[in-house]
């Protein structure tokens, strides 16, 4: 499909620099962890300072684990939803430190088990963390995705993703999540994308949906 050739050359010109697959040890994933569920419903500068906040005086789910809920709460105030979001960092602390003797797991449906994971922080986990391939549905994917027109407007995210892994060569799925975040952010806005003012700003207007029918609400 040559709609695909044209997203995968695009996403691989922009991303290729910002991919390194060195691997992380179970610290950076228990820290990727913990910033992922940090990030859930609130800016990413807001999530960054209270994880940056809480990683100076706790690290390690031990650590996290015996911080008392008052103090946690006050470090990652920031982080929108802090009362629901110590709750879930808590209980993913003393999961991964009892059940996981303090090893993250790799699994998708272990992760998933643990509060405050579901399946975007989960297939963040995997592909960020273990170099899993793994595709994150996260708003600006949904949005480009169904904008452009590789998933229906009506497809939860769940369908969203299962239909990109299709569309996708496995070995791309790295590019998906991070490329489409970045295209999101820059060009396919959530509220005005840039090729409202010209389709050159684009470099899919040639064949996108949203575009060709003047409609980007999803
Ligand atoms: S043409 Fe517009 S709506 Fe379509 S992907 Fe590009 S910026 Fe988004």
């Amino acid at each position: 499909m040559s709609e695909i050739r044209t997203i995968l050359g695009f996403l691989e010109s922009r991303c290729e620099k910002y991919i390194h697959n060195s691997n992380k040890n179970n610290q950076e994933i228990f820290e990727l962890m913990v910033e992922t569920i940090l990030s859930q419903r609130t800016r990413d500068e807001n999530s960054s300072k209270a994880a940056d906040l809480l990683f100076s005086v706790a690290r390690t789910p031990k650590q996290i684990s015996e911080l008392p809920v008052k103090k946690l709460q006050g470090l990652i105030r920031i982080s929108g939803p802090y009362r629901q979001k110590t709750k879930r960092i808590k209980q993913a602390s003393k999961i991964i430190l009892d059940k996981y003797k303090g090893k993250v797991p790799s699994k998708r449906e272990e992760l998933m088990e643990i509060p405050g994971i579901g399946y975007k922080t989960a297939d963040i986990i995997l592909m960020y963390g273990f170099n899993i391939p793994s595709i994150a549905v996260d708003t600006h994917v949904n949005t480009v995705s169904k904008r452009i027109g590789l998933a229906d407007r009506k497809d939860d995210v769940e369908e969203v993703k299962e239909k990109l892994e299709k569309m996708f060569p496995m070995n791309k799925w790295y590019l998906i999540n991070l490329g489409y975040v970045m295209f999101g952010k820059e060009v396919c806005k959530p509220i005005k994308p840039l090729c409202i003012k010209s389709a050159k700003n684009c470099p899919f207007s040639g064949f996108c949906k949203a575009y060709k029918t003047k409609s980007f609400e999803v």
